[in-house]
């Protein structure tokens, strides 16, 4: 017997019949038409979507529908047969690994979409050693099966040397291209024939075609011998040639599938409606339900050290997390997974990360067009609530009782700017709010002003990143921007100990403001975890007050905004504050605040600074034929190759190359192969910049 409960009088659902997937795929494998189909079999929207004519449903945003790729993931409830299938969106552009990373966090099971002419692109396997990494069981689906071309079989050649030894068909196509038809279920060994007029709703079961028997049979007989490895007993019957009942050989795949042992195959055209049921089968017969994934690991938030096992039962106190912030009007939605517990309406939650006790007014389950609020919602579940106010992304929150902290949703640094201007001051604080947005949405966005020009800068990710964003302040927000070149967001360092004094007296405002101290900058290996800069107080004699403590902190941390080479952001260092010098009638916070900053610049020019670039890890794919032009370009870049394999016709090359050397890669690199070469990029470090490059830069 599985775990019942009520959902808010919506149905009752067994957590065994949860399943929380996404979608991956490569940029126009289908996952926006697949995604659509799938909304419009599980009964929730009412009229089908098309890409071409820009009109589906998952893709909120405008501009994601004209650039047809899916950017701002959501989540979308679609009930199946007796099961819940959440959705959560999985974007596929490499620029937004880090977006792809926080759904494989939440989700438990995936699909992988592929082109039935394409097979494996360089994007799905991006995702798939993501997935990879969260151990994710995973059923692919080879798409665009009607496409001139197609040719499932070297699709499945190249899941198999690409990404898993263990490809399993479930199904065999009838026919290809043109004369795609129908599948053959090789469980029940029957055929399916689809009526493409009348949106693939209604298919005819029949016979496999006399043409198909043999192989159809012969990859039936793969099937079992996969299944069978998975138990003696099936494998007896096996041997025995005995019947395997199907509901045998379906739990023998699950299990197997849940193990990640196989990869379960299935086949269709998403555009002309064929094979989306099976998938969703599929979906429910295969992919893990919450009560299949291990337990999730959440720190104590008041014992450090002390770790907790979270357990999928909704008996126990709440722990959810934020995975996503939808900008909305009049208040923001926020994505939840719950681990544990069960979550009320009207209630509250702390707030781990802050120690903010948060509102949850309202919880709600999301369709594509619609949203049944809930009164309650159970562990394993994916929801949205209105009523946080402080809470973002990686956010826990939690039965006060049991304040515990899941593992935060890291973001790496930016590497790219540009600045934005709005055009008039009705923009400017329209564009104070558009910004406040989208940072809430996509938290590897950064934003700041600088006070001096009076610019806004944006930086993120990588070029395309930022372009997206601007494009969404401009067309959903309705803001005129004037905007800037992107630029490469350069660090600065030290290299050495360097110490610096600095005084600080003054006559303001009739009175003086009098403070000196002196401090030590020392350098701080990146590696040693997370922290990028930190500031240790030694002891002064007589102690410093604590507000002037502060001050000479406050000083230091806004020194360190602005660089002495070229005004960058500094990073990775230590301050210790060696000396203080208070004066009890004159000494003010003010003061101490600017003789700081004068100190730290004072050391830092000590310390032998330097100036850091971000290097990019890119990846090429190319054919043979272009290779070696790719590597010649490559070397004028700067870049340091780590690595070419050979890889069936194309030859794969890794490379470390300075972000500086980048813009427009893609468009040479595209001239260069006559469009075939295809490229990714990720931050991957700061390193230092030559000296030459440094004179260029900072004159
Ligand atoms: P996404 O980028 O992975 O979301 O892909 P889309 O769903 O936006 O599809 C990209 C293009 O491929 C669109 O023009 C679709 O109409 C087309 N497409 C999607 N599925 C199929 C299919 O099954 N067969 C064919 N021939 N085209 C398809």
């Amino acid at each position: 017997m599985g775990l019942f409960v009520n959902l808010g009088g919506w149905m009752n659902v067994e957590l065994s019949k949860i399943r929380n997937i996404g979608i991956a795929a490569h940029i126009d494998a289908g996952k926006t038409t697949t995604t659509e189909r799938v909304l419009y079999y599980t009964g929730r929207t009412h009229r089908m979507g098309e890409v071409d004519e820009g009109t589906t449903t998952t893709d909120y945003d405008e501009q994601e529908q004209r650039r047809g790729i899916t950017i701002y993931s959501a989540a979308v409830t679609c009930p199946w047969k007796d099961h819940t299938i959440n959705l959560i969106d999985t974007p596929g552009h490499v620029d937004f690994t880090a977006e792809v990373e926080r759904s494989l966090r939440v989700l438990d099971g995936m699909i992988a979409v592929f082109d039935a002419r394409e097979g494996v692109e360089p994007q799905s396997e991006t995702v798939w050693r993501q997935a990879d990494k969260y151990h994710v069981p995973r059923v692919c689906f080879i798409n665009k099966m009607d496409r001139l071309g197609a040719d499932f079989e070297r699709a499945v050649q190249s899941i198999r040397h690409r990404l898993h030894p263990h490809p399993l068909l479930l199904q065999w196509p009838i026919g290809a291209g043109d004369e795609f038809k129908g599948l053959v279920d090789l469980v029940t060994m029957r055929a399916v024939y689809y009526r493409a007029d009348e949106l693939g709703a209604n298919f005819d079961l029949g016979d496999i075609p006399a043409g198909l028997e043999r192989v159809c049979q012969d990859a039936r007989r793969r099937l079992l011998e996969a299944v069978a490895e998975s138990s003696e007993a099936l494998m007896e019957k096996y041997l025995r040639d005995e019947p395997i009942p199907e509901e045998d050989i379906r739990r023998a795949v699950r299990q197997a599938t849940l193990e990640r042992r196989q990869i379960p195959v299935f086949f269709g055209s998403a555009l002309r409606y064929i094979g989306v049921q099976p998938l969703l089968d599929a979906v429910c017969d295969f992919l893990p339900s919450p009560l299949d994934v291990p337990p999730v690991k959440a720190g104590d938030a008041k014992r450090p050290g002390v770790v907790h096992e979270i357990t999928c039962d909704p008996k126990r106190p709440v722990v959810g997390l934020v995975f996503k912030i939808v900008a909305e009007k009049p208040v923001d939605l926020f994505f939840l997974r719950l681990y544990s517990g069960t979550l009320k309406g009207n209630s509250r939650l702390l707030n781990t990360a802050t120690g903010d006790k948060e509102n949850i007014s309202r919880i709600y389950r999301l369709f594509a067009k619609r949203r049944d609020q809930l009164d309650e919602a159970y562990a394993g579940d994916i929801v949205a609530v209105i009523g946080p106010k402080q809470s973002l992304t990686g956010h826990s929150l939690c039965d006060p009782r049991q304040p515990v902290v899941l593992e935060s949703i890291s973001f790496p640094e930016t590497v790219i700017s540009v600045s934005v201007e709005p055009r008039s001051s009705k923009d400017r604080d329209r564009l104070f709010d558009a910004l406040q947005a989208v940072v809430r949405q996509d938290p590897t966005i950064r934003v700041a002003a600088n006070p001096e020009t009076g610019q806004t800068l944006i930086s993120g990710m990588g070029e395309l990143h930022v372009e997206v964003v601007i494009q969404r302040i401009r067309s959903e927000m309705n803001v005129e921007v004037t905007v800037g070149k992107p630029r490469v967001s350069y660090r600065e360092t030290v290299t050495a100990i360097g110490e610096g004094s600095g005084s600080f007296d003054r006559q303001i405002g009739g009175r003086r403001h009098l403070a000196s101290l002196e401090l030590k900058i020392e350098p701080l290996d990146p590696k040693d975890g997370d922290r990028k800069s930190e500031i240790v107080h030694g002891a002064s004699e007589p102690p410093l007050s604590s507000e002037h403590s502060q001050a000479i902190e406050r000083g230091i941390l806004d020194a360190a905004q602005s660089g002495v080479l070229g005004g960058y952001a500094v990073i990775n260092w230590r301050v210790t504050i060696l000396e203080t010098q208070e004066d009890e009638a004159d000494s003010s916070e003010l003061a101490f605040e600017n003789a700081a900053r004068i100190a730290f610049y004072a050391a830092m020019q000590a310390g032998q600074p330097v100036l850091l670039e971000p290097i990019m890890d890119v990846e090429v794919i190319t054919p043979d034929d272009y290779f070696g032009s790719i590597m010649a370009d490559l070397n004028t870049r700067r870049a340091s190759v780590r690595d070419t394999t050979v890889r069936g016709q194309e030859r794969v090359i890794l490379a470390s190359v300075p972000l500086s050397q980048l813009f427009g890669y893609v468009t040479r690199l595209r001239s260069l192969s006559q469009g075939r070469a295809t490229c990714s990029m990720t931050p991957s470090h700061y390193a230092p910049v030559s000296s030459v490059e440094m004179k260029s830069l900072v004159g």
